[in-house]
């Protein structure tokens, strides 16, 4: 009765309930056959019993209906057979063309079953290793995570999962991910493996073009720091000497040659400042400070007294909002400050450049903002000034290297934030800056 449907099932128990004989049988076509060959017993005995012919006929009739009720079990059974093997079927397309490689394995790690996926990562028809250990076919170096997953298998809940490699008998290596798929078949458990061998090599080569990167990024910060170090003291020698000539012989010469010296003296200067800021640039990358909690309100003010001269030429307000205290290190975040603030008052044309620094607690980051009303950047120029010796100006418009904001976007990005500038000719500027937390 187990496959009966229900409504079967409470068919055949009406019936049976409409014959007292039967109430208690629990196999209804057996009991009614029994009836049958009873009552025609009785008929044979006596031909003329009107009571057992009519019994006999009420058996019959019952009789059909079971029968008809067994066609229609029947034919659903035959349906659901149909229906399973096609299930079947389509289960064992699936598992036997997928295109990620079917392990089936035993407890102990015997492959019991396996598709063509996973049979190519291991390079042989799937019959040579039917009731293998896959371990087997593991690297000798990944055999220890191989076994610490096939432990977890059993042992977790959740699905386990590792990164191994498939070893060949031809030492063809393929890096592969494993993964428990939670289907337990008569004690077999299912893995699958996905070939990430591409996938590895492109991060074997990003690693070694990173420690390459690294490294070249090393020399040249060291090649920039000795250059501009051991060019200061020459440069040092010709614009003192230039000077001298300039000032000693200033009677002697006549106005073009006080002309070319100043042009000189200038020049010289200018590649001093040129030098000390590729100096500054450079020991970025060669001397890194710790970085400890900074209250950058107190740098706000330091930056305040240190452009104190600036400020009051230029008729200058700086307002700040009530700043956090942030990791990093104070010198840089200092020259940060100093530069984004005194470039908002050195851009800017107005009758009292104002610079507002606020800030914005953005979950994982703090997002600081230094607000000017000076001249303003066009869109174009976004990326560009952040770009070492790129200026927007002439030296006779607004002095500087352009070397400052490539500086401190250096600075930012040590620690762990990014800084970008929005802004418009003519309205003022939005420098941010976001420090991690
Ligand atoms: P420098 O000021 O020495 O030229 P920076 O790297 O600090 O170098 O700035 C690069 C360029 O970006 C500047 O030459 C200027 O054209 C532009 N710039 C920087 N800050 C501002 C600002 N607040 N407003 C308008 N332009 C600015």
């Amino acid at each position: 009765m187990g496959l009966v449907p229900p409504r079967f099932f409470f068919a055949l128990n009406l019936k049976s309930s409409k014959s007292c004989c039967m109430k208690k049988d629990k196999n209804p076509i057996a009991s009614l056959r029994r009836q049958a060959e009873a009552n025609q017993k009785k008929r044979t005995s006596n031909e003329n019993s009107f009571d057992s012919e009519a019994d006999c006929l009420k058996l019959i009739h019952e009789l059909e209906v079971h029968l008809f009720e067994l066609e229609l079990q029947n034919q659903e059974l035959v349906q659901a057979t149909t229906d399973a093997r096609l299930m079947t079927a389509k289960y064992r397309n699936l598992y036997d063309f997928a295109a990620t490689g079917y392990f089936t394995l035993s407890k102990d790690g015997k492959i019991s079953d396996m598709n063509f996926c996973g049979a190519n990562m291991l390079g042989k028809e799937r019959s040579y290793y039917k009731n293998k250990f896959l371990i087997v076919f593991v690297s000798n170096e990944t055999k220890t995570i191989f076994n610490h997953f096939l432990e977890n298998i059993s042992d977790s809940n959740s699905n386990e999962n590792c990164d191994n490699v498939f070893s060949s008998d031809d030492n063809a290596q393929l890096y592969v991910h494993l993964t428990e798929i939670k289907i337990k078949d008569n004690g077999h458990f299912l893995i699958t493996a996905v070939d990430i061998s591409k996938l590895k090599l492109s991060e074997d080569e990003l690693k070694k073009t990173l420690t390459k990167l690294e490294c070249s990024n090393k020399e040249l910060g060291q090649f920039a720091y000795v250059a501009s170090h051991d060019l200061q003291e020459p440069l040092r020698m010709v614009t003192s000497y230039t000077q001298l000539l300039a000032d000693r012989y200033k009677d002697k010469l006549d106005d073009d040659a006080r002309e070319f010296i100043a042009y000189a003296v200038d020049g010289a200067k200018r590649m001093e400042i040129l030098i000390n800021d590729l100096l500054k640039f450079s020991r970025l990358s060669t001397r890194q400070n710790p970085h400890s909690l900074t209250n950058c309100n107190k740098i706000l003010d330091q930056v305040k007294t240190t452009l104190s001269l600036m400020i009051e030429e230029k008729n200058a307000l700086i307002t700040g909002d009530i700043l956090p205290s942030v990791m990093g290190d104070e010198m840089q975040l200092l020259q940060l400050m100093q530069n984004l603030i005194s470039n908002g008052i050195k851009y800017n044309d107005s009758k009292q450049p104002s610079v507002h620094v606020s800030v914005k607690d953005e979950n994982n980051e703090w997002v600081f903002k230094v607000k000017d009303n000076g001249i303003g950047i066009d869109k174009e120029f976004y990326e560009r000034i952040f770009v070492m010796f790129q200026r927007l100006h002439t030296m006779r418009e607004y002095k500087g290297s352009g070397i400052g904001l490539a500086i401190y976007k250096r600075i930012v990005e040590c620690h762990g934030g990014r800084i970008w500038v929005v802004s418009e000719k003519g309205k003022g500027s939005e420098f941010y800056f976001s420090i991690a937390k």
